[in-house]
């Protein structure tokens, strides 16, 4: 895998892009000018890895749009060691950013085959993380509580578990909709019984599929 002067000037752009498009967390935007998105790419698409678009990665699923990445992880407002839950492994894009950013990270993919490729792909990267396949919207009870929750596929309601899995203080990152559009909202748990739920901007994900899913 190699990543050329070319990709790194593209990805410099993309960065600058981002920013014209209101993303400001110097973190966040270290980590996408870090993370050499094309290796997440096949090589026959590899021209396609530097636009501002989703892309197809298979079993009808998308590589997320850079600024849905960017936009996702700047409201999560990550932190050195928090411990992180990604529902929606996809590519593995997602969970190196936020490894890069220092996260330990947690993520779930439904599709055996998607689950795999991205492991292969972190761990030649070289990547720490920790990830399984199954149904996403259950959580994962054996290693909750988490300080923050991502989720990149669009939910039909919140599921209960990934609430009941969040840290008192914890922030849960999730688009919320019905299959064509979703609100992202911003969870913030205040106690074992309340939470606090803010209505961001709207965006167009692959549904969440599942228990607590469509
Ligand atoms: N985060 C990914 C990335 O960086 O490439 C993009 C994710 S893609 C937009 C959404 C992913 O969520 C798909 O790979 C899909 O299979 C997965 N998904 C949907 N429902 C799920 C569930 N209940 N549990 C786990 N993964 C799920």
């Amino acid at each position: 895998m190699i990543d050329s002067y070319k990709d790194k000037g593209a990805r410099k752009k993309l960065v600058e892009e981002l920013k014209l498009k209101g993303i400001n967390d110097a973190g966040v935007l270290a980590a996408i000018g870090k993370v050499p998105r094309h290796f997440f790419f096949s090589k026959t698409f590899h021209a396609h890895a530097y636009i501002d678009k989703a892309f197809p990665i298979g079993e009808g699923q998308t590589i997320s749009q850079p600024y849905t990445v960017a936009y996702q992880t700047q409201m999560l407002q990550v932190e050195k060691n928090d411990k992180i839950l990604e529902i929606g492994t996809g590519s593995g894009y997602q969970a190196a950013i936020l490894i890069e950013m220092g996260a330990n990270v947690f993520t779930i993919e439904r599709h055996e085959k998607l689950h795999k490729s991205a492991c292969v792909l972190l761990d030649k990267l070289n990547y720490k993380y920790t990830a399984k396949c199954g149904d996403g919207t259950k959580g994962w009870a054996s290693n909750a509580p988490f300080d923050k929750i991502i989720v990149t596929a669009g939910a039909p309601v919140l599921p209960q578990d990934l609430i009941d899995q969040l840290k008192i203080g914890g922030i849960m990152i999730i688009p919320v909709g019905n299959e064509k559009t979703q609100q992202m909202f911003s969870i913030i748990k205040k106690s074992n019984k309340d939470f606090e739920k803010i209505a961001l901007d709207s965006f167009s994900f692959v549904p969440l599929v599942g228990e607590s899913g469509w």
